[in-house]
């Protein structure tokens, strides 16, 4: 375990943490329930004057003629006298005033009758379902915080009605085990997403998150029971996806004799995977095994439906100052290691801009965005950055070139990869002297070797840990020296 692996494992949560309590957030968490601070609630309601003072027992939020009363630790408000009960009681907490969710469905409606609700139309800016192996990912992404319900939650399908979605209609088949379709229609003035299993259903889950707003629903599989800390990963690696970036109309680099990317990176990564299924026994699945274009998603989303325990991406790189040369190996991180890094993350990840065909795009795709949204890979970072490290070394040992280092930054390719998953970049087809090398046969199956023997490394040290967290320790031994 690295120093710095270690620091980026323990940030990164932090900042999710620091964007839920600092960045507005519509909805916060109380005794495991979803509250609204009242003053935002006020706020929304035009001619509203609210007297909510941290010290009394009862608030008064005063809209046109109505006045309602709340009281501290009641679940029941008065709405000019007349008793409405809420799910949840009222919380004053370190001296701001909550109201339950239910608050603003339930009272809200009825004073807007009189002083009607600032006019805020919520449109959809995008739907995104990502599929993991012990769950499934939707994420509403709106213009500004929405309301929604879970309204059934049935054996066939959940309903979840979104208040006030202007707009935007959306349709997507993942079938990937557990939902076989999710479906966005109008219902009136809402939306209503539609999650449609494919056996049993799933247990669903619901975060609101803001800076953008977006309504995260994952979607738990059925019968898998929770895995236990430590238990979790003590399976032998028996998969591993081998991604070849780039194809297609996406060339990745080009150098200056008109090698491309594309092309050598398909023929490595073929390599790679004849000598792993041959020499480690493990199943191997190509995200492509021909030249056509998969987007960044498809690829971790293959490796999620596989199951697999390993993603490794096979790329090469470019640079402007022609004689730049070496191999770097990267595992995912929000923090860039230096600007170098950061540029090649923002290389690799420009072929999100080819993804959109033109004309329906929106224009101000942020793929950083897209990383931190899905922050899938954070638990697997220190496995992702030992992993990283033995490849790295095995290539830098036998393949004579420059050693640019393990290094880290936000790959969205890499994103969504629910297993240690690291980004391989052989080398520079920019530079002259390293383009001729690649186009040899013979050097490809150095460099596909050179993998194998990391790949073999990491899997011997997995098996060793396995072996050891599995095994009954030995009578002579007292338990904690056992501990990792
Ligand atoms: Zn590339």
């Amino acid at each position: 375990m690295t120093a710095r692996g270690l620091a980026v494992f323990v940030v990164v949560p932090l900042l999710v943490w620091a964007a839920w309590v600092h960045a507005g957030m519509p909805t916060v968490t109380h005794d495991g329930r979803l509250y609204v601070e009242l003053t935002r609630v006020a706020a929304s309601l035009q001619k509203t004057k609210l007297d909510a003072s941290a010290a009394s027992t009862r608030a008064h939020l005063r809209t046109g003629d109505r006045v309602v009363t709340l009281t501290r630790n009641w679940a029941q408000v008065l709405v000019d006298g007349k008793p409405i009960v809420l799910d949840a009681p009222v919380r004053v907490k370190r001296g701001v005033w909550l109201v339950p969710e239910s608050f603003v469905d339930r009272v809200v409606p009825t004073l807007t009758r009189v002083a009607s609700v600032a006019p805020t139309e919520i449109t959809l800016e995008e739907v995104r379902v990502r599929s993991y192996p012990s769950f499934t990912r939707i994420v509403v992404e709106t213009s500004a915080p929405i309301a929604h319900r879970i309204e059934t939650s049935g054996p066939r399908e959940a309903r979840i009605r979104l208040s006030g979605l202007a707009g935007g209609t959306h349709a997507e088949e993942p079938q990937d085990g557990l939902i076989a379709e999710v479906r966005l229609e109008r219902a009136g003035a809402d939306g209503l997403l539609r999650v449609v299993y494919e056996g049993a259903a799933g247990t669903i889950r619901a975060i609101t998150l803001v800076d953008p707003p977006r309504l995260v629903l994952d979607v738990a599989r059925p019968v898998e029971p929770a895995p236990r800390p430590g238990r979790e990963r003590l399976t032998p690696v028996r998969t591993i996806v081998l991604d070849a970036g780039h194809g297609g109309h996406d060339s990745g680099a080009v150098g200056p004799t008109g090698l491309m990317e594309k092309d050598l990176v398909l023929d490595v990564t073929r390599r790679v995977g004849k000598l792993v299924e041959e020499r480690l026994g493990i199943k191997v699945r190509f995200t492509r095994d021909t030249d056509h274009f998969v987007t960044l998603r498809d690829r971790t989303s293959l490796a999620n439906k596989e199951r697999a325990d390993l993603f490794v991406s096979i790329h090469a790189n470019a640079h402007r100052e022609t004689a730049t040369d070496g191999v770097e190996t990267y595992f995912l991180s929000s923090e860039a290691t230096d600007s170098a890094a950061r540029q090649v993350a923002a290389l690799e990840n420009g072929v999100v801009q080819l993804e959109t065909p033109p004309g329906r795009g929106n224009g101000k795709t942020d793929v950083v965005k897209l990383i931190l949204w899905d922050l899938a890979q954070s638990e697997f970072q220190m496995e992702s950055s030992r992993l990283a490290e033995v490849v790295h070394d095995a290539m830098t040992q036998s393949l004579r070139i420059s050693n640019r280092g393990v290094k880290q930054a936000g790959f969205y390719v890499l994103g969504g990869a629910a297993m240690p998953a690291i980004l391989i970049e052989i080398g520079f087809v920019t530079n002259p002297r390293e383009e001729k090398r690649l186009k040899e046969t013979r050097y490809r199956d150095e460099i596909a070797r050179a993998i194998l023997t990391g790949l073999t490394e990491y899997k011997r040290n997995w098996d060793e840990r396995t072996r050891a967290a599995v095994e009954p320790a030995p009578v002579t031994r007292p338990p904690a020296g056992r501990q990792q």
